[in-house]
């Protein structure tokens, strides 16, 4: 069944209702038919230029407003986002081709949660010291919202990404421009309307569809933001730092990923390839914390291959609206053919692959989960992201191997350690360099817990009183306590006092 969104008519959503925008035209496509579902214009630079300022406009009521104020808004959010779960559901699922029950039991879910952890947090925000340090001054710290945000998100699960950014930043007080992914508007229209419904002021929340090369080159670079938030690959990344240091904005960015996902020897084997496969195929594989290296003590390599290629010869790959189908299709056919290609030329470098690598006949972007061994520590296939449902496996020697050969990559976003020995674990968990490590687990998230990387997967957190951070500026305050024209400090001005 192919969704025709509520949101169709709506091109952009710019102070606080819905805008037939001046860009071209654009149809949102299912990537598991690629039947049309929705139809829309995109925002033109100028339509841009508005939403900026609307945010602009709507700051200092939205930075004024009372912690409790700002909470209670959001927490009506939270319930009308849980109580239009299915509506969310099914854009999710008719815009991204991810299976229904993805969507259901983590899309939607995890995205309400978030929403409901930031109506809370937004009551948490007092400084940290208030006191006397030079003696004749009282000191205290101001916790203030950064501005207006400007957001960028990607399409791999554009609810989630979309809340990640914008919940933080309008629990600080900023207002916010967002611009999903092209391909994948639907989900943060509804959340940009449902917002409205709870409360939120016209022009706080602002969405701008379209591409990146004209809408998202506009905003990184607007002149009229104060701090620009980016998820999405580390080129584009750096890109949009690039733009936004032209005025110094401040920047946020997570990007792309290429997990480590190291099996000891005494892990639990069951666990590792049940783990493994969960790990790489979540979200078609199309997930910046997946699971794509794994590096295996060489006595269970065998048996991890074996094992894997048996669990993921049994993924059901099919309709995404069918509750029982494991893996739904890629974003989008040109998505597949990048997929496609990466692993048709692993061989060529020394990768076996064991099983996949092959694309389903009929419609959709449909890829076969794949498993490729033996790959060289300089292949592409192992350095680069694929963003597919690929995992790559190598083996290791030793503890000093396995954790050189986990941190051999430019990336830092997330890694697993699967061990049954605590201290091995500890020491697993200090050397590998990611954001996340997880032990024995890899992928699960939670809204008290921050998500970020390091090096080529970017800076900043999301989710947590972490990112609420990334959205306040510290001003120190200082006041004078003494009431005395001549200060002491003005010895260093007036040499005749
Ligand atoms: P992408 O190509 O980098 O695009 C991300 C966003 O940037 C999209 O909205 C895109 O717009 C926009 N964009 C493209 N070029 C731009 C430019 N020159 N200036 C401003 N904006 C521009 O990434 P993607 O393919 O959508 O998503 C997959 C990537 O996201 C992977 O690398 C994945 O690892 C990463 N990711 C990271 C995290 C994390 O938390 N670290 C989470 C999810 C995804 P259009 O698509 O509309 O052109």
């Amino acid at each position: 069944m192919t969704v025709v969104s509520e949101t169709d008519v709506a091109s952009s959503w710019i102070d606080g209702e819905p805008v037939r925008t001046g860009g071209a035209s654009h149809t949102v496509i299912d990537p598991a038919t690629g039947a049309p579902v929705a139809q829309m214009a995109l925002a033109a630079p100028d339509d841009v230029d508005r939403a900026v300022s609307s945010a602009r406009a709507a700051l200092s009521g939205w930075a004024g407003a009372t912690p409790a104020e700002r909470s209670a808004v959001l927490a009506t959010l939270a319930k009308l986002a849980d109580e239009a779960a299915e509506t969310l559901v099914a854009e999710e699922v008719s815009q991204t081709g991810k299976p229904v029950r993805l969507a259901r039991e983590f899309d939607v879910p995890g995205s309400v949660d978030n929403i409901d952890f930031f109506a809370g947090a937004a009551r948490h925000l007092e400084g940290k010291a208030s006191g006397e340090y030079s003696g004749d001054h009282t000191s205290s710290i101001r916790r203030e919202a950064v501005g207006v945000v400007a957001t960028i998100t990607p399409w791999n699960y554009p609810l989630q990404m979309a809340v990640w950014k914008v919940l933080p930043a309008l629990a600080a007080g900023c207002s916010v421009v967002i611009k999903p992914a092209e391909i994948t508007p639907l989900t943060t229209l509804t959340l940009a309307r449902l917002a409205s419904e709870a409360g939120l002021p016209p022009g706080v929340l602002n969405v701008v569809t379209g591409a990146g090369g004209d809408v998202g080159t506009a905003l990184a670079g607007h002149a009229g933001v104060d701090m620009v938030t980016f998820t999405g690959s580390t080129a584009v990344g750096r890109k949009v730092m690039a733009a936004a240091a032209v005025h110094g904005h401040r920047t946020q960015l997570e990007l792309g990923g290429k997990a480590p996902f190291v099996v000891f020897d005494d892990a639990d084997l069951d666990a590792a390839i049940q783990g493994a496969v969960a790990g790489s195929l979540i979200n078609t594989g199309q997930d910046c914390t997946a699971a794509t290296r794994a590096i295996v003590a060489r006595e269970l390599y065998d048996d991890f291959v074996a094992g894997v290629a048996e669990v993921m010869s049994k993924i059901v790959v099919g309709d995404p609206q069918d509750p029982d189908t494991d893996l739904g299709p890629l974003i989008t056919l040109a998505h597949r053919a990048k997929v496609a290609d990466m692993v048709a030329r692993a061989p060529g470098e020394g990768g076996r692959i064991v099983t996949g690598g092959v694309a389903p006949d009929g419609p959709g972007s449909f890829y076969r989960p794949t498993l490729i061994a033996d790959v060289s520590e300089r292949s592409e296939v192992y350095r680069d992201e694929i963003f597919g449902p690929v995992l790559t496996v190598r083996s290791f020697t030793d503890e000093d191997d396995a954790i050189r050969q986990a941190n051999d990559t430019a990336y830092g976003l997330a890694a697993s350690a699967w061990t049954r020995d605590v201290y091995r674990a500890q020491r697993a968990s200090r050397e590998i360099h990611a954001g996340c490590v997880w032990i024995n687990d890899h992928i699960p998230i939670i809204s008290e817990m921050p998500h970020g990387g390091f090096g080529a997967s970017g800076f900043g957190k999301d989710m947590s009183q972490y990112s609420l951070e990334e959205y306040l500026s510290i001003k120190h305050v200082m006041s004078d306590i003494t009431g005395v024209v001549d200060k002491d400090w003005h010895r260093t001005i007036f040499a005749k006092r």
